[in-house]
């Protein structure tokens, strides 16, 4: 079974877009919050040296982290897909598949999906992590320090599988009549990775971070609608049965973490100047386990509840984290090198 999949869009409901809050306002849901990832699987976040075999990234105090904007970005699209945002990533990630001329993917995404292109115009995903633009600027409302693992187990080197690029030029896979499949996501593998004994052009020699390896990261936010703060949420702690896929060779099996919310502040920033004390509501595992899931499950639960929504019902399937699940996933020329030529109508389901 081919290791990804795409999540499927509303064609047929464009991504709401007005004003966002100004920052200079307070208003709407503000705090901060601390959370833990766990690594169900060995993790890779790729670091800029040299080395062989290739080594986790660090901070400049020598721990190893996943770095603020790889959280950011695994939220931000995890929005996009659930709360219909624009692609904000569409242009770059397709701009390779382009160039081969094969097919022009730009034309199989609709206007109003674009990238949002007015300050004064932004979908859910541009007024929570910002938008940047020729046209203007805007700051988001969220902001991620970077995770700090807390502590490490090293995997040994290993050699993943060979990782290549996008292959737009497969339209069975790609397209789905005359749009885009989606947005792609990698399965997970319980069962373990899928590595490689060699050393061949297109793998990795890289040396993880093991499952069981935890990560500790905060993030503060203001003045977001409440429709907002719950995608967001929603986005960081998905669903029981899920889990969040980041970081390097997700085809080999890497990724899969685990992502728990530890403390969360909510602040009025009204009250703050006139009733201090009451100006803050504080929800903590350690204190009050059942009190911060309560409130939590509350907020999340116009998605938890959702079982009807195709975008979502895709998400949970391909994320669904099942450690009895024995599927093998693989790309299709690991079982015949031609088989992208010999089976140009195959769609991905139906993969060997
Ligand atoms: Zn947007």
């Amino acid at each position: 079974m081919n290791p990804y999949d795409f999540v499927p869009v509303s064609w047929d409901i464009s991504p709401e877009r007005h004003p966002s809050t100004m920052h200079d306002k307070f208003e709407g849901i503000s705090g901060h919050l601390t959370a833990v990832i766990s690594a169900e699987t060995p993790v890779f976040i790729k670091t800029n040296n040299n080395h062989t075999p290739k080594t986790f990234i660090k901070n400049k105090d020598n721990k190893y982290i996943i770095p603020a904007t790889s959280l950011k970005g695994l939220f931000r699209n995890l929005v996009e897909t659930v709360a219909n945002g624009c692609f904000s990533k569409f242009d770059e990630i397709y701009r390779k598949g382009n160039q081969k001329g094969k097919i022009n993917l730009k034309d199989g995404l609709p206007e109003a999906f674009r990238l949002c292109f007015k300050p004064e115009n932004l979908c859910t995903s541009c007024r929570i992590f910002g938008w940047l633009k020729k046209e203007g600027v805007f700051e988001g409302k969220v902001c991620f320090q970077d995770a700090i693992c807390i502590n490490p187990i090293e995997h040994e080197p290993i050699h993943t599988i060979d990782l290549m690029g996008p292959k737009p030029h497969h339209t069975a896979f790609y397209m789905k009549e005359d749009k885009i499949a989606g947005r792609k996501y990698y399965f997970h593998f319980p069962q373990g990775l899928t590595l490689d004994n060699r050393d061949s052009k297109f793998s990795q020699y890289i040396i993880p971070l093991d499952k069981g390896s935890k990560f500790s990261f905060s993030a503060h936010f203001t003045n977001l609608e409440e429709s907002e703060w719950q995608a967001l949420l929603y986005a960081i702690v998905l669903e029981e049965s899920m889990r969040h896929k980041i970081g390097y060779a997700k085809p080999s099996g890497l990724g899969s973490i685990k992502i728990e919310i530890t403390n969360l502040t909510l602040r009025n920033m009204k009250k703050r100047y006139t009733d201090f004390a009451n100006s803050e509501i504080h929800y903590s595992k350690e204190i009050n386990p059942q009190d911060l899931n309560n409130y939590i499950a509350s907020q999340i639960s116009g998605f938890t509840t959702n079982t009807n929504s195709p975008v979502l019902n895709s998400l949970r399937y391909i994320w669904n984290w099942d450690p009895n699940n024995t599927t093998s996933y693989h790309y299709p020329i690991a079982v015949d090198r031609n088989w992208f030529e010999n089976n140009h109508d195959v769609p991905i389901k139906n993969t060997p």
